[in-house]
């Protein structure tokens, strides 16, 4: 058997970390076990569905590296064929169409409610003996009355409902769209879904989906219902979009390996062990070892992991990511050292490439943003010395390379006769505007010989003027 899964959103707003945890759940099950992992797009819902939040799905799996191999389908191309099943199904008697109005519905249900049942469909129109012509109608699934309907979760184990309790679900719309519970039912099985692995608010869609299955004669898939995440105090995610957003925290110079790692371990556990490369997950997971209670994301932990990504991973990887960081932050990045060279001269300690590009823009930039605090304290008379010193050392220094300004810098501690901090402090906030860089050489190599003297030059000025 070819183990087949799918990951089926909805594109009805943003990519949410907790659908890309079940994706990558599916994703790597299938990858384990050498099968088929296919992206399907169930956009019945026209109204709330958007060509962004398509775009979204598809951007956010491919940042991630979650390759599928067959799709992007849609259900929106396939409703005549559904259609054609649904009155296939009237047909043969396993659906009927149901006239009551909403209105009717409604009085039904606050009936149900006052007399404290739990609010259902009655099956008013189940045996209607003829059509009633041109009435607006919903066609309803006939699920069976009696008996139960049960299933093994590879997570949550037995599961069991009374036929009793669950509703004639309706299959077609009033508008004529068949509604999802019949769509992913049609899709599962022509696609050969063998492993239905999704969040545990579709548990109670189960069961009619299962009796489904089964009036169709198809095959029942097996199911896996991951548990929900939670923040950080135990409470529903906050559905705000920096939150929740895959592309938010790509935006925010995350790496893909980190949010994957994250999201792997968020609910899922390999004895002690924390850090898991790709070929790690497909090697060691299994839907069992995915844990049945509900997960706090912990943004520390999201961070503590992307420092050790961003240390960890090859130069050429961060490089690629950092263009989109620079392009994003309309920083030129072709104006300054070579990414890679940036790399070596600003080193691997941030906590996101956000942090990492917003220390490093004095490189690129061509105008620096002084802090006013740094030049009060020291773009100050005192420092005309020696910044006059240092850009002509600059000046004339006939090789640019790390080990000759080191040399400078050393050579400038003696016959200044002052301490290196009061020497670098100086020069430090003339060519970065700020308090905190690297190794001053290496910031002055970095930015250049031309624009070191230019900021040098308008720092003077600006001592002078204040
Ligand atoms: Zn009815």
């Amino acid at each position: 058997m070819l183990i087949t899964t799918r990951f089926a959103p909805s594109p009805t707003g943003c990519l949410h970390i907790g659908s890309i945890r079940t994706a990558l759940y599916a994703w790597l099950f299938a990858r384990s076990n050498k099968g088929k992992f296919i992206l399907r797009i169930e956009d019945t819902d026209v109204k709330r569905s958007t060509q962004s939040s398509i775009s979204e799905i598809i951007d956010g799996l491919k940042w991630l590296g979650l390759n599928w191999d067959e799709g992007p389908y849609f259900q929106s191309d396939k409703i005549g064929y559904y259609k054609d099943i649904i009155n296939f199904m009237i047909k043969s008697g396993l659906a009927y169409k149901c006239y009551c109005t909403s209105r009717r519905l409604d009085i039904l249900r606050k009936k149900q409610l006052l007399t404290g049942k739990k609010p259902k469909y009655d099956r008013k129109c189940r045996d209607l003996l003829k059509s009633s012509g041109d009435l607006e109608y919903v066609v309803r699934f006939r699920n069976p009355i009696s008996g139960t309907v049960s299933f093994f979760d590879e997570i949550r184990g037995e599961i069991l409902f009374n036929n009793e309790e669950l509703d004639d679900v309706i299959i077609q719309r009033t508008n004529g769209i068949p509604t999802y519970n019949f769509c992913a039912v049609i899709d599962d099985n022509d696609m050969n879904i063998t492993h239905v692995i999704r969040g545990e608010d579709h548990i109670n869609n189960t069961p009619r989906q299962i009796n489904l299955f089964r009036s169709l004669g198809f095959n029942v898939p097996i199911y896996a219902h991951v548990s929900m995440i939670l923040d950080i105090n135990g409470k529903k995610l906050s559905k705000r979009k920096e939150v929740v957003s895959i592309l938010e925290y790509k935006s925010r110079g995350y790496l893909p390996e980190s949010l994957l790692n994250y999201l792997l371990r968020l609910g899922w556990a390999y004895g002690n062990q924390e850090i898991f490369s790709i070929n790690d997950m497909i090697k060691l997971f299994t839907l069992k070892g995915i844990n049945r209670s509900p997960s706090r994301f912990d943004v520390g932990k999201l961070l503590w992991l992307n420092r050790f990504y961003i240390k960890n991973v090859s130069k050429c990887s961060i490089v690629e990511h950092l263009k989109y960081q620079f392009d994003k932050n309309n920083i030129n990045y072709s104006n300054g050292p070579d990414l890679i060279e940036l790399i070596q001269l600003v080193g691997t300690r941030y906590n996101t490439l956000q942090d990492m590009v917003n220390c490093s823009r004095y490189f690129y930039d061509n105008h620096i943003i002084l802090n006013a605090d740094a030049a009060k304290k020291y773009l100050v008379k005192s420092s005309i010395v020696i910044l006059e010193y240092i850009y002509n050392k600059i000046l004339h220094l006939d090789k640019w390379s790390l080990e000759e300004l080191l040399t400078m810098i050393h050579v400038s501690v003696v016959e200044l006769n002052m301490n290196f901090s009061v020497i670098s402090m100086p020069i430090r906030v003339a060519i970065t505007g700020n308090t905190i860089s690297p190794s001053i050489h290496i910031v002055i190599y970095g930015v250049g010989k031309l624009r070191v003297l230019s900021r040098i030059n308008a720092a003077l000025i600006y001592i002078n003027k204040n």
